[in-house]
């Protein structure tokens, strides 16, 4: 299970709960101003009524990974409906980009002890996350902005070498919703307007944004 990069230098930014298509292509297109790569786990359900969303976070260079193909608690399912509901959400991305995720995330990270072995059993490795500021709460972004500092204060810190930081050595893996797990067409603005907020000064602090594969899998920074 990974929940944090290889690197205090790379950010590992995902987005569970979509493709939404409010939201979904603005983000893509603010992801592209800051040559940002980052991972969108996705409902399988909403990823079959948007096929083309789905497509183009692929060609954009960003990775797919499965959050199930409803949003089950998976901590209530058997061993027979986890691998269900992961079977499912990889038929849809497969179907539509030809690929098998390499990544899992747990809805609402609740897992019984079937589901990571589940997981890997079909080839995923399971992803958590270091950082979930609350982005399905209705709230402004000003809120959001707030609730993402310390990702800025981390990587400031590190740079600055004092070497005594619980993060050191690693960094930090962000959980945002690009989608409401209910239904398609959630107003996630304030998740839009966090990130034009932080990314250019998270590239300032000199934070790299990686895909879940690239944080774990390629030599740190
Ligand atoms: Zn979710």
């Amino acid at each position: 299970m990974v929940w944090r990069t290889n690197s205090p230098r790379k950010l590992a930014i995902t987005f569970d709960d979509g493709p939404n298509p409010p939201i979904t292509p603005k983000l893509l297109a603010l992801l592209e101003r800051y040559e940002a790569r980052v991972t969108f786990f996705v409902v399988g359900r909403f990823a079959h009524e948007c096929p083309e969303l789905v497509r183009e976070i692929v060609v954009r260079g960003h990775a797919i990974g499965n959050h199930t193909a409803t949003h089950a608690n998976l901590f209530w399912s058997t061993p027979t409906q986890i691998r269900e509901q992961m079977l499912r959400c990889n038929e849809a991305i497969g179907t539509i980009t030809g690929t098998t995720p390499k990544w899992f995330r747990p809805p609402w990270g609740m897992r019984n002890p079937w589901v990571i072995s589940s997981a890997k059993g079909m080839g995923m490795r399971t992803a958590l996350w270091t950082v979930l500021p609350g982005d399905w709460r209705v709230k402004p972004a000003s809120w959001l902005i707030e609730r993402m500092e310390p990702i800025a204060k981390r990587a400031n810190f590190s740079s600055g070498g004092t070497g005594n930081d619980s993060h050191a050595g690693y960094g930090d893996v962000l959980c945002l919703h690009d989608g409401d797990y209910r239904f398609l067409n959630a107003d996630r603005r304030a998740t839009v307007e966090a990130l034009q907020y932080w990314l250019p000064r998270w590239r300032d602090v000199g934070l790299e944004f990686v895909t879940i594969d690239a944080a774990v899998s390629l030599p740190a920074l």
